[in-house]
C-alpha cells in the first residue's frame, strides 16, 4: 500500500512558536531581506495596494530566510536536540552517511529482489526475506527474521462473465506487454484478486453504483434505484477499496466488482504502458478488502501476535473478513459491462473516461461472477535488526518498510525498502569504523504489508509492552519515486523534519528539499485561495491508514513519521503486475537518485533522533495544530447546522417537488433532525492549557539543548523520558466507537475514508455522523486526553 491521504494543514495553522535559538539568525537575515524589500515595494507605482504588496514581500522573506539558512556552513547549522558542537559533530557524521550511499546498490538490490512475484506466501518472498537478512548481517547488525502465522487466503477459482443479454466473458490476468522482462514471468503470480472478500458464487442483474461511497448509495436512493440481491460495479477512487465491498453489502448486495477507471490512472492521466507509466487496458488494481478501519493485522488474532501458539478466532466470527465476493478488474473488462447497462444516465460526477454512456441499470446486463479461496495459513518472515545503544540502549528510534508485494511490485514497495537497505549498510560501514549510537536503532523489513499490514501490526502487538517503555520514533516509508518530499506524521516532529529537509538536496534541481516541497506548497495554498504557512517548515500532514505507521502510531501511541517522494513520476501502475523494475527505471526514479534521496532524509531522521542530545520535539506546533482541529469541529458543527436549517426550508416549501423533472423523478433528499449547540468548552479550556505548556516546555527545550554541561543532564534526561512516552498520552484504552483497537484520540483513518485520516476523530465522526450523544462524550475523553498530555508537558519541566 502507499502513504495515506493528508488533512490540509493550512487550515489548522494559528501560528507555531518559533524556539529562542534561531530567532536570532533568523530577525538578522530578516532585517536584511525587509529592507530590500521594502524599497522594492516602494519603487513600485501601485500605492494603493501598499499593504498587499508588503504582505507578499514579508512572504518572500520568510521564504528567502529560510532558503538563506540552509545555505549556510555546515558547522553553522542548527540542529534540533543538539549544542552546536553536537550539531557540528553531527553534521561530519552524516557526511560519512552520505559517501557510502550508491544508487547502483538501490538498482541492483531492486532488480534482484523484484525478479519474482514476491506476496505472502511465495518462495521469493521468504528467498528476499533471507537475502536481507544475510545483508543485515553482513553489514555488522545483529539481524534475526521473526515469523508470525497469519490466515492469507489465496484464490484457487476466479471467474467473471456477462451472461445477458449479450455474452463476454472477462480476463483476469494481465498479459504480458513488450520490454518488459518479468511481464511474462507468471509461473508463480496469483490471479488478480482482492484478498479477505468472501467467496461466493452469484448470477445478479449488474448496478453501476460510482465509486460506492454513502453519498453514492443515498443519490441511488434519491433515483430509485436499489442494489439488494445485485452485483455492483464500482470504480476506484473516493474512499478506501475495502469499503465498497463493505457498503455494497450493507445496501444488500450479493457482489462487488471494482474496476480502475482509465480517467483516474490509464489514459486518462498520460500515456499508458509500455509506451508511457499508466495503466494499460488490461491492467488491475489488486489489493486488501479487509476491514481495515477496525483493526490492522492477521484477521485472527485481533490486538496479539499471531505466534504458532496464538488463541485464534474462527474464521466466522473475523470481524476484518467480508460478507459478499469481490473482484477487482481491468477497464478492458469493465467496458463491456457498463457498455451492456440500461437504465438511467448517471449523474456527471460519476461518469469515466471511457468512450460510452454510462448508465445505472440494474441491468439488463446480467453477471456470473464466482471467487472460491483456499483458507489457509501462510508465515510471515519480517527481518529485524539492531545496533545497540551505548548510552540510553533502552531508548529505540525504529525504521520500517515492507518488502513483500502484489506481484513484482517494484516501486510499492521496493523503492522504499532499498532506500532502507542503503541506510543500514552506510550505517553499519560507522558501525565497522568505530561508531556506535547513543540509542538503539532498530531496521525492520516487514512482510505482509499487503494484506494488511500484517507482518508490522503482529510484531508490534507480540513486543507491546516492550514498544511502550523504549520506542521513542517510528520512520515509515513505502512507494518512492521523482518528485517532493512528502512527510506526514505527529505534529510535534514538523521542525524536526523540516531541519532534516533543509539539509538534503534535490538531486535534479539542486535546492534543498524543503525549499522546493515549502514552494510547492505555496503555489498551492495560493491557487487554493488558502493561506500559506509562513513559518519555511513543512506542512506535516495528519496520518490516517495504508502503511505500516498505523500499528505503531494509532494502537500504540508511539512518535511516528512517513517519508517519501512523489509527484514526478509517471506512475498508474498501482497494486498491478506491471509495476515491475523496467516499469521503474522508465518512468518512476531512472536513476534512482531519488531514491538516494529518501535514504538521506530516513537516515538523517534516524541518525539525528538517536545522536541528539534531546529527542526531537517542538510542542507549539502540536498545540497550535490540534488548536487548528478544535477551530474545524466548530465550524463543521455550525456549518451542519446552518445546511440542515436550509434543507428543512426546502422541504417545508416542497422545493424539491416543484423542481424536479416529471419524466425523470428524482426523490427529494431526506430530513435531518436539527444540529443542537454542543459544549465545546471542555475541548476549548484542554487546547488553551496545551498551548501554555507547549510553549512553556520549548522554552526550557531551547535551554537544555543549547548547553553542553553535565550539570543538565539530569534535567536532560527527565525530558527525553517524558517525550519517549509522549504520545501515548493521547490514547485511550476504550478506544474509538466500535473499533477499541484504535487508541489515539487525535489521528485516526475515517470509518468512511480509510487511508485518509480523521483527526480528532471521536468526535469529527460522531458529528458527521449526527450522533450527539457520543460527540459530548468524546470531547471528554479527548479534553482528558489532552490535559494529560499537557501535565506530562508541566512535569518534564518543572523544578522537582
Ligand atoms: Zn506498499
Amino acid at each position: 500500500m502507499s502513504a495515506a491521504t493528508k488533512t490540509s494543514a493550512a487550515s489548522r495553522r494559528r501560528g507555531g512558536a518559533r524556539p529562542a535559538g534561531e530567532i536570532g539568525a533568523w530577525m538578522a537575515c530578516a532585517a536584511a531581506r525587509v529592507t530590500a524589500c521594502l524599497a522594492a515595494c516602494a519603487a513600485t507605482p501601485v500605492a494603493a495596494c501598499a499593504a498587499t504588496w508588503l504582505a507578499a514581500c514579508i512572504g518572500v522573506c520568510a521564504t528567502a530566510c529560510a532558503a538563506a539558512r540552509a545555505e549556510s556552513p555546515a558547522g553553522a547549522v542548527e540542529i534540533q536536540g543538539f549544542s552546536s558542537g553536537g550539531a557540528a559533530a553531527e553534521m561530519q557524521l552524516e557526511q560519512r552517511f552520505d559517501a557510502d550511499l550508491s544508487a547502483a546498490d538501490l538498482r541492483s538490490w531492486m532488480e534482484q529482489m523484484s525478479s519474482e512475484p514476491n506476496h505472502v506466501g511465495s518462495v521469493h518472498d521468504k528467498a528476499n526475506a533471507e537475502f536481507q537478512l544475510k545483508k543485515f548481517r553482513e553489514w555488522g547488525w545483529d539481524a534475526s527474521i521473526e515469523t508470525f502465522l497469519v490466515l492469507y487466503p489465496s484464490p484457487r477459482e476466479i471467474s467473471l462473465e456477462l451472461v445477458a443479454p449479450t455474452h463476454f466473458a472477462a480476463l483476469l490476468t494481465e498479459p504480458p506487454v513488450a520490454g518488459d522482462s518479468t511481464s511474462s514471468k507468471i509461473k508463480d503470480e496469483l490471479p488478480a484478486y482482492n484478498v479477505y472478500g468472501a467467496d461466493g458464487d452469484v448470477t445478479a442483474e449488474l448496478v453501476y453504483v460510482n465509486q460506492g461511497m454513502p453519498d453514492d448509495y443515498l443519490e441511488l436512493e434519491r433515483q430509485g434505484v436499489s442494489v439488494k440481491g445485485r452485483i455492483v460495479l464500482t470504480r476506484y477512487g473516493g474512499g478506501w477499496r475495502g469499503l465498497k465491498p463493505k457498503l455494497a453489502y450493507e445496501h444488500g448486495a450479493a457482489g462487488c466488482l471494482i474496476y480502475s477507471d482509465p480517467r483516474d490512472d490509464g489514459y486518462g492521466a498520460g500515456d499508458t504502458y509500455p509506451k508511457g507509466g499508466y495503466r494499460p487496458s488490461d491492467g488491475v488494481q489488486r489489493g486488501s478488502v479487509q476491514d481495515l478501519v477496525l483493526y490492522a493485522g492477521d484477521p485472527l488474532t485481533p490486538g496479539m501476535g499471531a505466534t504458532a501458539d496464538a488463541k485464534r478466532l474462527a474464521i466466522k466470527d473475523a470481524k476484518t473478513i467480508l460478507k459478499i465476493p469481490v473482484l477487482p478488474i481491468s477497464y478492458a473488462a469493465a467496458e463491456p459491462l457498463l457498455a451492456a447497462l440500461g437504465g438511467r444516465v448517471a449523474p456527471a460526477a460519476w461518469r469515466g473516461g471511457l468512450p460510452l454512456t454510462y448508465h445505472l441499470g440494474p441491468g439488463p446486463a446480467k453477471v456470473h461472477m464466482k471467487v472460491l479461496s483456499d483458507w489457509n495459513q501462510k508465515t510471515l518472515y519480517d527481518v529485524v535488526a539492531k545496533i545497540r545503544g551505548t548510552q540510553e540502549p533502552d531508548r529505540w528510534i525504529v525504521r520500517g518498510n515492507h518488502h513483500d508485494a502484489w506481484v513484482f511490485g517494484a516501486t510499492d514497495p521496493l523503492a522504499g525498502q532499498v532506500a532502507l537497505m542503503a541506510e543500514a549498510k552506510s550505517i553499519g560501514k560507522l558501525a565497522r569504523d568505530g561508531w556506535r549510537p547513543r540509542r538503539t536503532l532498530v531496521y525492520a523489513s516487514w512482510d505482509g504489508e499487503e494484506p494488511g499490514l500484517l507482518g508490522s501490526t503482529e510484531w508490534v502487538e507480540l513486543h507491546a509492552a516492550e514498544l511502550k517503555s523504549k520506542a521513542a520514533l517510528y520512520v515509515n516509508s513505502d512507494t518512492n519515486g521523482r518528485g517532493y518530499l512528502g512527510v506526514s506524521g505527529s505534529h510535534g516532529l514538523q521542525h524536526f523534519a523540516s531541519e532534516v529537509a533543509r539539509d538534503v538536496r534535490d538531486p535534479e534541481t539542486g535546492a534543498s528539499v524543503l525549499a522546493r516541497a515549502v514552494a510547492k506548497a505555496h503555489i498551492a495554498n495560493y491557487e487554493s485561495g488558502g493561506h500559506a504557512n509562513p513559518s519555511g517548515d513543512l506542512d506535516l500532514g495528519a496520518l490516517g491508514s495504508g502503511s505500516d505507521f498505523t500499528p505503531f502510531l494509532q494502537h500504540l501511541g508511539v512518535n511516528s513519521l512517513d517519508v517519501g517522494f512523489e509527484g514526478g513520476a509517471d506512475y498508474g501502475v498501482y497494486h498491478s503486475a506491471y509495476d515491475s523494475f523496467d516499469h521503474y527505471r522508465r518512468f518512476v526514479d531512472p536513476t534512482f537518485e531519488y531514491g538516494v534521496a529518501l535514504a538521506k532524509v530516513a537516515g538523517r531522521l534516524m541518525l539525528r533522533a538517536s545522536q541528539a542530545q534531546l529527542l526531537p520535539a517542538r510542542e507549539s506546533d502540536f498545540a497550535a495544530s490540534v488548536a487548528g482541529y478544535d477551530d474545524e469541529l466548530h465550524k463543521l458543527a455550525d456549518g451542519m447546522r446552518v445546511k440542515t436549517r436550509e434543507l428543512s426550508r426546502l422541504l417545508d416549501d416542497a422545493a424539491y417537488n416543484l423542481a424536479a423533472d416529471p419524466r425523470n423523478p428524482r426523490a427529494p433528499p431526506p430530513r435531518a433532525a436539527e444540529v443542537p449547540y454542543l459544549n465545546f468548552a471542555e475541548l476549548d479550556n484542554a487546547v488553551a492549557k496545551l498551548e501554555q505548556s507547549a510553549k512553556a516546555f520549548d522554552k526550557v527545550y531551547a535551554r537544555l539543548e543549547a548547553i553542553d554541561a553535565p550539570g543538565a543532564d539530569a534535567a536532560r534526561e527527565r525530558v527525553n523520558a517524558t517525550l519517549t512516552e509522549l504520545e501515548q498520552s493521547l490514547t485511550d484504552s476504550h478506544g474509538l466507537p466500535g473499533r477499541e483497537w484504535y487508541q489515539h484520540m487525535v489521528y485516526a483513518p475515517g470509518s468512511h475514508t480509510g487511508y485518509g485520516a480523521k483527526t480528532l476523530p471521536g468526535i469529527r465522526e460522531a458529528i458527521e455522523e449526527r450522533r450527539w450523544d457520543e460527540a459530548d462524550r468524546y470531547i471528554g475523553v479527548v479534553s482528558r486526553a489532552l490535559n494529560a498530555y499537557s501535565a506530562r508537558l508541566d512535569r518534564a519541566v518543572s523544578i522537582p
